[in-house]
């Protein structure tokens, strides 16, 4: 077992370290374990090296370059991966107190909304996928933000009717991007049903870590020095992130957050309400429509707060070889399009097409090797197709029903099957059309990346397994910081255009109350008994991204499942895939690849250029992890190209 790399020094790195040890001892135990080393750095494993040199300025989110050599982490009963070793480390030893994934997950949600706010925290939304194994059911979880009741569907393009101009300073960085925080509720009705430690006490590791102080990571810092500019038009956000000449914290800054262990303590003693009513919820209005810096003000309100609710939604399951795929169904299009996209590649002999130079083992792992021009076309194409659906037909089907009222006429194997029959091995197609499913209202085309994002993997000694995908949607969301946490830019999930070009109303517009479609794709994964029925769970996973969390978690699913790599090689492999568009992304900043002149030199973008593909190497920035059983307890990995860990309890 190798260590993690630092997280801390000097001072600072005591103060963590003592905050960490009064909840729990040390031990020099080197197995996976939720263990603290003698100089505070969490023990993982994994070969972390420096992070690469690889220009990627063509990311909204900093990327942090890759970690190569990184090698999957064994674990007994439980094990947890989250973004952040600061905040798995937490959460790990929930689970070994006996705590529940559900439990667990609260802790992580808190400590990583200190030490990555540009991604994640209580100011947003998520989804989580939950498997009980008691009751052996699967859950959908839906904590997605709301638009407020005030917004008409031409809220993020113009200040008023009267008033056709933008809003200021533009969209997202105004108030109108805010949408109705979601995860809390979220997590308190997961609790309420999957938890076993007392709500209050979840709470305590992230409020000492608020009083006593954490260091600024080399992620969160490029983050910050990234929206500088953004951060500094709000006295809070400012106050925080930016030093008193204006210039960004660097790493290694130690940062308190009195506030946020202020907001906490009283959410911990009063449940969400003290968030969703009150003081908490009149600063979060206030913060929303605020003209401060020439911001356009939002206009949610009180009570779009106040009537907030989270959702059960029915998980979309689906066959793929032998196994099940469980995702998150709408206002997500994560779960359907995966899983349609599998769906295709099921009419596909993919075992047969393995990526070359990928060794053995975890432990000569080699990143993942190298996929095939055959099967990374293969899989582009069929995303390609799972796309143009996805674009025409998801939003929140609580307003735009999908066809046939269900997700299964998007999935219907002999649907997928004509849709497989598409593909033509050795020709792109570019861009695919949708199916025919009559006169629904057409989408609004694919998003760009973005990237406020963080996903968690836990499962935990009972057998119970949390898959969450939490985001505040673009790095620090709005740029708008109170009470210690970033508000949401969720309302950029929408489409900005009511209507496309022909007229027609797009099935992703804003409305008052709707949630907009998300791409996030928390999965869980089962074996499937000879009978079809449904095995054990085998596999959890998800990752970051914005649109392209389908294509990460694509390729991690037929990594494992088609082509028997472990958890750290395939969320290691080259990131590749396509949404529907006539550009194959072949992630750049991989080790494999040879990202020089856009590409020209590397054998697999050659080949994928003689099949019309437009091969982009622009670098990727995935934050996969993915948590696998094997015979004697889980195996995860966590992605290269963030600062993510995998701990777990001792084999
Ligand atoms: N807001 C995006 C979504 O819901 C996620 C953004 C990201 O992954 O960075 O799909």
């Amino acid at each position: 077992m190798r260590r993690l790399r630092r997280i801390g020094s000097g001072a600072a790195a005591l103060l963590l370290l003592v905050g960490l040890l009064t909840a729990c001892s040390s031990s020099t135990n080197q197995s996976a374990s939720c263990t603290v080393s003698p100089n505070g750095t969490p023990v993982t494993s994994g070969v972390p090296a420096e992070p690469s040199s690889t220009n990627l300025a063509l990311h909204p989110e900093v990327a942090t370059g890759y970690r190569t050599g990184m090698t999957a982490v064994r674990t007994g009963d439980f094990a947890v991966s989250t973004a952040n070793p600061v905040a798995t480390e937490a959460a790990c030893r929930v689970l070994r107190d006996g705590g529940t994934a559900a439990d667990a997950l609260i802790v992580a949600q808190t400590v990583l909304n200190l030490v990555e706010p540009q991604a994640t925290g209580i100011g947003g939304g998520a989804f989580l996928m939950y498997y009980d194994a008691a009751g052996k059911t699967v859950d959908a979880y839906d904590g997605r933000e709301t638009a407020p009741a005030a917004a008409t569907e031409d809220y993020l393009r113009y200040i008023s009717a009267a008033d056709h101009t933008v809003p200021q300073p533009n969209a997202r960085a105004s108030g109108r991007s805010i949408g109705t925080p979601g995860v809390l509720r979220m997590l308190e009705l997961a609790h309420n049903e999957h938890g076993k430690q007392a709500w209050k006490d979840l709470f305590a590791p992230a409020i000492n870590l608020a009083d006593q102080g954490f260091e600024i990571s080399p992620r969160m810092a490029g983050q910050i020095s990234d929206s500088k500019t953004d951060l500094a038009r709000d006295a809070n956000a400012r106050a925080y992130f930016l030093q008193p000449d204006g210039s960004p914290k660097p790493s290694g800054t130690t940062l308190t957050n009195p506030a946020f262990a202020k907001t906490l303590s009283a959410i911990a003693s009063d449940g969400a309400n003290a968030f969703y009513t009150g003081a908490i919820a009149a600063d979060i209005v206030d913060t929303a429509a605020t003209t401060s810096g020439g911001r356009t003000p939002g206009l949610l309100s009180l009570a779009d707060l106040q009537s907030y609710q989270a959702k059960k939604r029915t998980a979309v399951c689906s066959p793929y070889r032998a196994h099940e795929i469980c995702g998150m169904p709408n206002p997500s299009s994560g779960g359907i399009t995966v899983e349609a996209a599998l769906g295709i590649l099921s009419n596909f002999d993919l075992a047969s097409m393995k990526p070359t130079d990928l060794g053995g083992d975890s432990d000569t792992a080699r990143d993942g090797g190298k996929p095939t021009a055959e099967a990374v076309h293969l899989i582009a194409e069929a995303e390609r197709l799972a796309y143009a659906d996805r674009d025409k037909y998801i939003a929140d089907s609580d307003f735009v029903p999908l066809p046939g009222n269900s997700p299964q006429a998007l999935l219907d194997p002999n649907y997928l099957k004509q849709r497989a029959a598409l593909i033509d091995p050795t020709k792109s197609l570019g861009t695919a059309k949708p199916g025919d499913f009559g006169p629904v209202p057409v989408g609004d085309g694919p998003q760009q990346p973005e990237h406020g994002t963080s996903h968690i993997s836990i499962v935990d000694k009972y057998g119970n397994a949390a898959s969450m995908t939490t985001t505040v949607e673009s790095a620090f969301g709005s740029f708008h910081f109170v009470d210690g946490f970033i508000l949401n830019n969720q309302l950029t999930d929408f489409s900005a255009e009511p209507v496309d070009k022909d007229g027609t109303p797009v099935a992703n517009r804003l409305d008052p109350g709707k949630r907009p479609r998300s791409s996030m794709a928390p999965t869980l994964v089962f074996d499937r008994n000879p009978d079809g029925t449904r095995g054990g769970l085998s596999y959890v996973t998800g990752s970051p991204g914005g649109a392209v969390i389908i294509q990460f978690v694509v390729k991690t699913l037929v990594g494992m499942l088609d082509w028997g790599m472990n958890p750290q090689q395939a969320v290691s492999m080259i990131d590749f895939g396509a949404a529907n568009s006539p550009t194959t992304y072949v992630g750049g900043e991989h080790p494999a690849v040879n990202a020089a002149d856009n590409g020209d030199h590397d054998p697999l973008v050659q080949k994928l250029r003689q099949y019309g593909d437009q091969v982009s190497v622009a670098p990727q920035s995935s934050g996969l992890s993915a948590l696998v059983r094997d015979g004697n307890g889980w195996i995860g990995g966590a992605d290269p190209r963030r600062e993510g860990a995998v701990l777990g309890g001792p084999r």
